[in-house]
């Protein structure tokens, strides 16, 4: 008699990295659990995680077949997958002979499996001869990214899971993971839970459910982060809470780092933050006692105009008090998506190059070039999210792939980005569902696999790599994104990708890394399936994986030392103005994941927060005649939104919320809130700003 079936896999909501244990009976129902002998999560999942089943078994909404228009007047045809690709090869050729290859784009995803992002950063990069690649980590990791780099020489997260339950202090930094990291926020409620001498500080303006284990808030004024960090600095150096030994053995910047955070005193700091000037000394007070400091930051530094900045400052208190490379110490990004980290590894950003080369040095793209056997890699960079959008409107990109990810909901000043789509000389959009409000801009949309659908790998937040089992057959004609990718190199005429399966795949890629400060050359499919994930570096001959890294305090920085960063000159933040006197903030609820195309569809996670609303103090409520529950219009220089309020104390006078989870479709029109986010981007990262547009509220 046929038995049900057990598959291992990874959670691919957010960048934890939970172990799934999925169960299909001989009818084919899935079943889930968490996996309790997978290190991360030991059994547990979220809310999300819990139901990623749901998402799978229902196809109502799935794109069956490829689908194509000849013509921007015509509609959308079922065509086969030949007819498609070949047009789709035709288009690029074409537009490429003509304009050159700099005409072309793809905009990809940090939901992409390893390699997914290691095919079309190949494709592009290697055989396109363009570096026209970015994804939607530019809109999540990419200050993050730089923010290492500066500090520690390349984009390498120091810490492990582990010292979560070695630290005795955290500081975290513009995020929720109470809520958006919910699995790891388990493992440090449980931690403090256990030893009520560890203290959990919090800074955001809002108070947010991480904020209910915090010892202190610092709900400061949206956008004064650096001012904080820097404050605290001063209190450390005054305090005499520094590690003078760590700082003159293994760092360089330490005197500029003195200087700067002197100049303004704690007094000002408290008042242009917004905080008590002795919750800012508390603060310094509990990082000075710390046995292990770990410091965790997510989008309310990363989405930033200053991004980079925050994330310099926010680095600089571990270095400055040696907290890093060491148990329960370090500073430790909490990557958003599930696979950003692998993404940025295969370096499918348009700034990258894979295994942490860099596109900028000649010896690193001849590196690349010779290993994928292309006589060379353009050294311009490539058009980073916003600039393919730019591109698109200002005629310099014709031709744009979208895979895995919803641009017309996701991207900032949403208004611009149809713009730019209407615009595009020819649009593919691959992904799962039709819900995706981007398809309506689509010459050719190419249904693709989901989760438990095709093979793979994925990184989490913790350098930890696990493999992801097919367990189920995707509907209709979809295909796995890797598949539709080969297919069209061969289209293309590209040798190169004629690989038989991803374990193949993943093999080059492994190759490619030798050497590497990521070398993961001994690691392999068996490896992953049968003794489980790991952490990278894994090179050739190692046992295991490697928890933490700078643990011999050898930076990857070419003098071996941390730099200490002040940081570059102040960018500018739109200013409030009679018209639009308030600040809004845009983040995600708990139970929802991006633009909905998955969450969206299930009953159990609507019912925690079933519709858009905003976020407003009572005050500021007052002042308008608005009372809880009220439609309101929420307008700005570039758009409007339509919602109901919600009056809280939770969050500040003077600043609003709105969730970035509703878009054009889903729930009629007017919820979107990048309707009111716009253009300005970090220089150094180039993300974008969705923590700080001006507004104005008024009843509808
Ligand atoms: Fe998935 Fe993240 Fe929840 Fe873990 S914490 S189950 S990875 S959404």
């Amino acid at each position: 008699m046929a038995k049900a079936e057990s598959y291992k896999s990874t959670c691919s909501y957010c960048g934890v990295g939970c172990g799934i244990l999925a169960e299909k009976d001989t009818k084919g129902r899935i079943t889930l659990q968490g996996d309790p002998d997978h290190p991360v999560n030991k059994g547990m999942l979220c809310s999300k995680g819990m139901n990623l089943h749901y998402v799978v078994e229902d196809k109502s909404d799935r794109l069956l077949h490829p689908q194509m228009r000849w013509g921007k007047s015509h509609p959308l045809e079922k065509v086969d997958w030949d007819t498609a690709l070949e047009r789709a090869a035709a288009v690029f050729s074409s537009i490429i002979e003509k304009h050159g290859p700099d005409s072309v784009a793809f905009y990809v995803s940090g939901q992409c499996l390893t390699e997914e992002y290691y095919l079309v950063n190949k494709l592009t990069k290697g055989y396109l001869k363009t570096n026209n690649v970015d994804t939607n980590s530019r809109l999540c990791m990419s200050s993050a990214v730089m923010g290492y780099i500066k500090t520690l020489g390349e984009d390498s997260v120091p810490i492990a899971y582990e010292d979560i339950e070695l630290a005795d202090c955290f500081l975290v930094a513009g995020a929720n993971p109470a809520w958006c990291h919910p699995i790891l926020w388990r493992r440090i409620e449980k931690h403090k839970e256990e030893n009520p001498g560890v203290k959990i500080i919090v800074v955001d303006p809002r108070v947010t459910q991480s904020c209910s284990i915090a010892d202190i808030h610092l709900q400061l004024n949206p956008g004064t982060d650096e001012v904080l960090y820097h404050a605290l600095g001063r209190c450390l150096i005054e305090q005499g809470d520094i590690n003078l030994e760590f700082i003159s053995n293994h760092t360089d910047g330490f005197e500029s780092y003195k200087e700067l955070v002197m100049k303004t005193s704690l007094k000002e700091a408290a008042k242009i933050c917004g905080v008590p000037e002795v919750d800012i000394k508390t603060t310094a007070s509990l990082i000075g006692n710390a046995n292990g400091f770990l410091s965790l930051w997510t989008m309310g530094l990363n989405q930033s105009a200053d991004g980079v900045n925050k994330n310099l400052a926010l680095i600089d208190l571990n270095l400055i008090t040696g907290h890093i490379g060491k148990p329960g110490s370090g500073p430790f990004s909490l990557t958003g998506q599930p696979n950003a980290m692998g993404g940025r590894e295969v370096g499918g950003m348009a700034t990258l190059l894979a295994c942490h080369r860099n596109l900028s040095l000649p010896k690193h793209r001849e590196e690349v070039a010779k290993f994928w056997g292309v006589d060379e890699i353009s050294e311009t960079p490539g058009k980073t999210a916003t600039q393919v959008f730019e591109g698109l409107e200002d005629g310099s990109i014709k031709a744009l792939w979208v895979i895995c990810t919803n641009p017309l909901v996701s991207m900032p000043d949403a208004r611009k980005v149809e713009a730019a789509l209407k615009k595009a000389r020819f649009v593919v959009v691959q992904d799962i569902s039709n819900k995706s409000e981007t398809i309506p801009y689509a010459d050719l949309v190419l249904p693709a696999a989901g989760w438990g659908e095709k093979e793979g790998t994925m990184t989490n937040s913790e350098r930890r790599i696990s493999h992801l089992s097919k367990f189920t057959k995707a509907p209709g004609e979809a295909l796995p994104d890797a598949e539709i990718l080969m297919r069209f190199a061969q289209k293309m005429g590209f040798s190169g990708f004629d690989f038989s399966n991803m374990e193949a795949v993943y093999s080059e890629y492994c190759q490619m890394t030798k050497g590497t400060n990521i070398d993961i050359s001994g690691l392999n499919y068996d490896y992953l399936k049968n003794r489980g994930s790991v952490q990278w570096p894994f090179p050739s001959g190692a046992q295991g994986g490697t928890r933490r890294l700078f643990t011999d305090l050898q930076f990857h920085t070419p003098n071996g030392r941390a730099q200490i960063q002040i940081s570059g000159p102040k960018n500018n933040y739109e200013k409030p103005s009679e018209n639009f006197p308030l600040i809004l903030t845009t983040g995600r609820v708990r139970d929802q994941w991006h633009t909905m195309t998955r969450t969206g569809k299930v009953n159990k996670l609507k019912k925690h927060l079933p519709s858009p609303f905003l976020e407003i103090n009572p005050s500021d409520a007052a002042e308008r005649g608005i009372a809880d529950g009220s439609t309101v219009l929420v307008s700005g220089a570039r758009g409007e939104v339509r919602v109901h309020a919600q009056l809280t104390e939770k969050i500040k006078k003077g600043v609003v919320f709105l969730p970035m989870h509703w878009g054009k479709i889903l729930q009629n029109d007017f919820a979107r809130a990048n309707n009111l986010t716009g253009n300005a981007i970090d220089p150094i990262s180039k993300q974008p700003d969705f923590k700080y547009s001006v507004a104005q509220v008024r009843l509808y």
